[in-house]
């Protein structure tokens, strides 16, 4: 076998269509392992593989299940979902294994066309650097150099107003980035750091980086904001509102920071999180809810806690039909909800001029996403700014000059 081919594991009851999806993978020089069996599967799941075919109805297993299990023990890691159940079950099932944090790279409805499983499967060579294997010799990250600052740097991502395109502020996203071992991608970073119960140094670092590299950096020492990630492991930790205001305020104000949770991860306890939220807000940060619409939509949670912003899942994004009639009830009850407890509502992960219009025609406030930029190192924000301000112009997003 050639080690650097992409393994795939196709999961499936029915043999013949694993022959089938098997035949597409080596097609493209894939090395597939096919398990039809449960204890094929179960042999299977303690193998090596860079992406799962998975078929839904596993007869006695239940592939909604495996999903689950799959998302623990690999984050981020690309599935294709089939199944012979109708489409919108397909739809939902893709929904749960984006909670599940599995990347979904497609999903088709028996029986498919074998050019686009194709298509599909050929997408991992667009993923980048591989993902890396967490059940894999350990390859990763030794406890030591976790969170050594060598491997350690920010990109920041910015976010424009949806309506003039002006920058409103930029999110500071982690990068570990070993010299020999690559990058490793944050999602896949964040749960090693939850996994060790390493989440408030990661997120001291995090902050004193900010604030360093505010400091350090025009483009950032006039952003009207910096956006910084934070674990929902770090709303049990009574010390964050004192820490952030010793680290972040030094550099810029209270005010001119926000704190985004994600929406996904569920929350055990919310008292001690809403008061730590609280105080942080007292204090002056925003905070904002990260990737709404994906997770546990938990409206409650939304309800008690002084959030300032809403983020709309880019998954919500992606999957909008910019050609169709009815606004997308999931994207325009976000806005609404969002709108009505006076938040600013961010759509994320848009990735095209139609989105961008779409998205804005909705409502929202403010657009994220590879259309307006990446995430780029503090010295290229002027850059990529500039690249945007003429972008936007040529766009015809702009407003009417008047
Ligand atoms: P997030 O906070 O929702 O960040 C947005 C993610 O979407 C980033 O991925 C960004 O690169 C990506 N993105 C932005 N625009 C687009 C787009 O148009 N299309 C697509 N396909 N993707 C887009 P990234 O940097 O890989 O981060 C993934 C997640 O890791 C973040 O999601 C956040 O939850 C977590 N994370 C990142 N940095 C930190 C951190 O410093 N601390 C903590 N606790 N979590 C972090
Ligand atoms: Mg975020
Ligand atoms: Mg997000």
């Amino acid at each position: 076998m050639n080690e650097a081919a992409t393994r795939v594991l196709v999961i499936d009851d029915e043999p013949a269509i694993c022959e089938l999806i098997e035949a597409v993978a080596e097609s493209i020089g894939f090395h597939v392992t096919s398990a039809s069996s449960g204890d094929e599967i179960e042999a299977a799941l303690g193998g090596r593989f860079d992406l799962v075919v998975l078929d839904l109805s596993l007869g006695d297993l239940d592939g909604i299940e495996l999903m689950g299990r799959l998302g623990s023990s690999h984050r981020g890691l690309p599935i294709i979902l089939v199944s012979g159940a109708d489409e919108s079950l397909i739809t939902s099932a893709g929904r749960i294994a984006e909670m599940h944090r599995l990347r979904v790279l497609a999903t088709f409805a028996k029986p498919f066309s074998l050019d686009l499983l194709r298509t599909a499967m050929s997408e991992m060579r667009n993923i980048g650097p591989r993902v890396i294997d967490p059940t894999g010799p350990r390859l990763l990250i030794e406890e030591g150099q976790l969170l050594d600052p060598e491997f350690l740097r920010l990109v920041y991502q910015p976010k424009v107003s949806a309506l003039t395109g002006d920058v409103i502020g930029v999110e500071a996203l982690v990068r570990w980035q070993h010299p020999v071992k690559g990058n490793v991608p944050p999602s896949i970073y964040v749960a090693l750091v939850e996994e060790m119960n390493r989440t408030a140094d990661l997120l001291d670092a995090v902050m004193s980086m900010a604030a360093h590299d505010r400091h350090r950096h025009r483009a950032l020492a006039s952003m009207p904001d910096v956006s910084l990630n934070i674990s929902v492991l770090d709303l049990s930790d009574d010390e964050l509102p004192r820490r952030a205001q010793r680290i972040l305020t030094a550099t810029a104000p209270a005010e001119a920071w926000t704190f985004e949770v994600t929406e996904t991860a569920p929350i055990t306890d919310m008292t001690p999180a809403v008061s730590i939220l609280t105080r942080l807000r007292l204090a002056g940060f925003h905070l904002a809810v990260d990737d709404f619409g994906t997770g546990t939509s938990n409206y409650e949670r939304l309800l008690v806690a002084p959030f300032t912003e809403l983020k709309i899942d880019r998954a919500i994004i992606n999957r909008l039909d910019v050609a169709a009639a009815e606004p997308d009830p999931m994207a325009k009850s976000g806005i609404d909800v969002g709108h009505s407890l006076n938040m600013q509502v961010v759509a994320e992960g848009v990735e095209t001029l139609e989105q961008f219009r779409l998205v804005r025609d909705l409502g929202c406030d403010a657009i994220q996403g590879y259309f307006v930029a990446t995430p780029v190192p503090p010295t290229q924000i002027d850059e990529a700014l500039d690249t945007w301000a003429e972008n936007f112009g040529a766009s015809g997003l702009a407003p009417e000059d008047s």
